[in-house]
Order: structure tokens, then C-alpha cells, then sequence
């Protein structure tokens, strides 16, 4: 049976995941058709983006210089919305089928659980909405019918292996690190690392956030956390190993020894078409791996006890509540704060766990409050910062 026509809704489209979801739907026979475009700055591109897809809505949600801009070239069947409020609304509309969350950090929560309320399927990038609310998202997507399908490489990579077996018969999953482009460093040559320096990833293009959360290892910390929500495991069963070559994304091991990987080159465009495409592959543009070369697989273990921001993963996984919302919040805080000049490399994770310990935790809080924790902690790594 020929799969049907799903409408997508690109949220963060002007990005480097919508970016590459464009490039997907655009080459996928009409099979996918973008129902909505938003982005928050890089006007010109989302005007743009508009032109060629000629989607139902565009949201721009920086409102204010949003509302200075020449939007003649839109499209006459383009319906232009303004604030993150138009979100919510566009996410819930009859009109979209799916919602692709490519928004970064917290920005992307409130859209995210719109989605969810509203009962869509959500193709997950936006690895910061788990982190933050794991707990209420994945309870809200049960009681509304909703489907969270990865995004995230490895986390794509687990989802498409554990197809090879039943949830109690996982023994663990193993996620993959590159390690970042200071894997070999020394403490001492860390303090010297600039922004420069962290935004140069050896194995993957992306936007700026992740790409220093890469660097940092924070990246793979908000992926054990969002790990333990998307595939409801103990956070024992969650182990990482490093292997530079990103070409494993991630493993599933099952109680009878068997592991089950999932390869390919490190190239976005695969995991995005997955989801957009699920429960159907079709033939795709992502990049593939090339069978007539001679190539090496490296693993070995992450030390975490070398590794602050993979404890600081652990810890938050196990300890839930309102935890992983401060860590993000205080990440994202010290990820901008260094790109800025004003926090070095190595006090980004020392900000984390600092802030981490400062707060009054709560073992089941509402969004509400963790929308004001966020708030809190981006503040603390503000005092930090100047202290
Ligand atoms: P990016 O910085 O390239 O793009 C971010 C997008 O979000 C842009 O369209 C921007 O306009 C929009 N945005 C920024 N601030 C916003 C705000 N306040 N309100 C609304 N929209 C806002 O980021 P990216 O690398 O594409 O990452 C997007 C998400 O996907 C992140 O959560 C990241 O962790 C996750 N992810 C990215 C990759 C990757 O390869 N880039 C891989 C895995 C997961
Ligand atoms: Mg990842």
C-alpha cells in the first residue's frame, strides 16, 4: 500500500535539522509536504524557505523584528503568524499530521507539549524538551495518543534496534560518543580551548549549541536523560562508548548476548527521514556508507569518573524531578555565556553542577515550575559568571 501524504510542521526550519528536513522533504516525491515553517532570526532564509515550499503557515517568533520585516515575497497562500504563542496553535492545527521539533533548548518545550496535547506525532530533535520534562511528556503523549519518534542519531539508532527484540528482553543500550574534538586533551589545554576551537566538531555539522554541548560532553549527559524517557529503561541499562568515527550511532544489547547496532555516515538527513517517514523507509539522499573502502571502527569505554558532565547525566537520570530542567537551563546559560566571551570552556560543566546543588528539588513538578526554574537557574550561571 502506497504510504499517505503526511503534512509536516518544521519548527526551527532556518536550523541545521530543519535545514536538513527540508532537503528531505524536498526529495521525497511528494510523499511529505511541509504544512509550517518557523524560526526566530534568519528572516531572509525563512522567507525563502516559504517561496519554495509554500507552506499553510510561517511562524517568525521574534516578534518584534519580525514585524520590521519586508514579507512581500511570502507566498499568497501563506498565512504569516507572529510570537511563540502562534506555536501552539499551528502545532495543534487539523492541517498538520506531524510535528518536527528542531527548535533549540528550552525555546522548543511549550510547542513540543502543544503537539502532544493535541495528539500528534512528534519527530523529536529537540533533545532539551525530555531533558527538561521527560516525566510529563512522555505521560501526556500516553493519555492523548500522541508518538514521540527520535531524531536524536543515537537515539534513532536504539529506537530502529530494539525492533530486533521485546523491552524486557533488553539487557542495555549503549550509546555512542565521538568525544568531541578534545578528546585527547589535557586538563591544562582544555583551559585554553576557544570558542573557535569548540565549534569545530570532527564528525558532525551542527548548530552552535550542540556542537559545544558536544564538545563539553553535555551532549551525551542530555542524552542519557532523554534515553531513560524515550525508551522507559533503568538508568543502569544506559551505558555510553566512545568511537570517534560516528559511524556506529548507537547499540542495543539483549539479555541473550546478541547486539543489535545501527550504521551509517554521520549525516542528519537519515535519522529526519526515518521519523518523518515511520513505520516506512523509502529510498533517501542521506549520505551512504562506501562498502569498496577499507575502514576502522574504534570503541572503548567513557571513563566517567574522568567525565563530570557524563556523572552529571547519570545523576540527573536517576534523581528525575526537577533536576534535568535545571541542568539544561544552567547548560544553556553557560553554553551562550562562553560563546560570548564571558565563562571558559572548562567552567561550563563546574556552572551545571553548581547550579544543580543550589536548587530546591521537587519530585514531581508541573511545567509551570519547571518553566520558572529555568528561568532561576539561567540566572544563577548570570551571578556565576560575574562572581
Ligand atoms: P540551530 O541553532 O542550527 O537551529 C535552531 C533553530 O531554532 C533555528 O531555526 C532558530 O531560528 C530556532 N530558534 C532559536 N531560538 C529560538 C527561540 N527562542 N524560539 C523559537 N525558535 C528558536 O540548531 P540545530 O543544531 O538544528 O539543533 C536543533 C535541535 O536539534 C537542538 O535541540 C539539538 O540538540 C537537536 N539536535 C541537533 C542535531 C544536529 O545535527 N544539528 C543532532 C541531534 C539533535
Ligand atoms: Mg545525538
Amino acid at each position: 500500500m502506497p504510504a499517505a501524504t503526511k503534512n509536516v510542521a518544521v519548527f526551527g526550519s532556518t536550523g541545521s535539522i530543519g535545514t536538513n528536513a527540508l532537503d528531505v522533504i524536498a526529495a521525497s516525491n511528494g510523499r511529505l509536504r511541509v504544512a509550517a515553517l518557523s524560526a526566530h532570526g534568519r528572516l531572509p532564509r525563512l522567507s525563502e524557505q516559504a517561496c519554495q515550499f509554500k507552506p499553510r503557515w510561517v511562524v517568525a517568533t521574534d516578534e518584534k523584528p519580525a514585524r520590521h520585516f519586508d514579507w512581500a515575497d511570502l507566498p499568497p497562500s501563506t498565512e504569516l503568524v507572529f510570537g511563540a504563542d502562534a506555536l501552539a496553535r499551528v502545532a495543534a492545527a487539523d492541517d498538520v499530521d506531524v510535528v518536527l521539533a528542531a527548535i533549540v533548548g528550552s525555546a522548543g518545550l511549550r510547542s513540543t507539549w502543544a503537539a502532544l496535547d493535541a495528539g500528534k506525532t512528534v519527530a523529536l530533535a529537540n533533545k532539551e524538551t525530555l531533558v527538561m520534562a521527560g516525566d510529563l511528556m512522555t505521560r501526556l503523549a500516553r493519555e492523548r495518543g500522541a508518538t514521540i519518534l527520535p531524531v536524536d542519531s543515537e537515539h534513532s539508532a536504539i529506537f530502529q534496534s530494539l525492533k530486533a527484540g521485546q523491552h524486557d528482553e533488553v539487557r542495555r543500550i549503549v550509546l555512542t560518543a565521538s568525544g568531541g574534538p578534545f578528546r585527547e586533551r589535557s586538563l591544562d589545554q582544555l583551559k585554553q580551548v576557544t570558542v573557535d576551537d569548540a565549534l569545530l566538531h570532527p564528525t558532525w555539522e551542527m548548530g552552535p549549541k550542540i556542537t559545544v554541548d558536544s564538545a563539553t560532553m553535555m551532549n551525551k549527559a542530555l542524552e542519557i536523560i532523554e534515553s531513560r524517557w524515550l525508551f522507559d529503561l533503568s538508568v543502569e541499562q544506559i551505558s555510553v562508548a566512545i568511537h570517534p568515527q560516528s559511524v556506529v550511532h548507537s547499540f542495543v544489547e539483549f539479555v541473550d548476548g546478541s547486539v543489535i547496532a545501527q550504521l551509517g555516515p554521520p549525516d542528519m538527513k537519515l535519522p529526519i527521514q526515518y521519523a518523518l517517514e515511520y513505520p516506512h523507509r523509502q529510498p533517501g539522499i542521506a549520505d551512504r556508507l562506501d562498502w569498496s573502502q577499507r575502514w576502522r571502527l574504534e570503541f572503548e569505554p567513557a571513563d566517567i569518573d574522568r567525565c563530570p558532565a557524563l556523572a552529571l547525566g547519570y545523576e540527573c537520570a536517576r534523581a528525575g524531578g526537577t533536576t534535568g530542567a535545571v541542568v539544561n537551563a544552567a547548560n544553556e546559560a553557560s553554553v551562550q555565556a562562553f560563546l560570548e566571551g564571558e565563562l571558559h570552556f572548562t567552567e561550563i560543566v563546574p556552572a551545571c553542577r553548581s547550579v544543580l546543588e543550589a536548587h530546591n528539588f521537587e519530585s514531581e513538578p508541573t511545567l509551570e515550575q519547571l518553566e520558572k526554574l529555568d528561568r532561576w537557574a539561567r540566572g544563577e550561571v548570570t551571578r556565576w559568571a560575574c562572581a
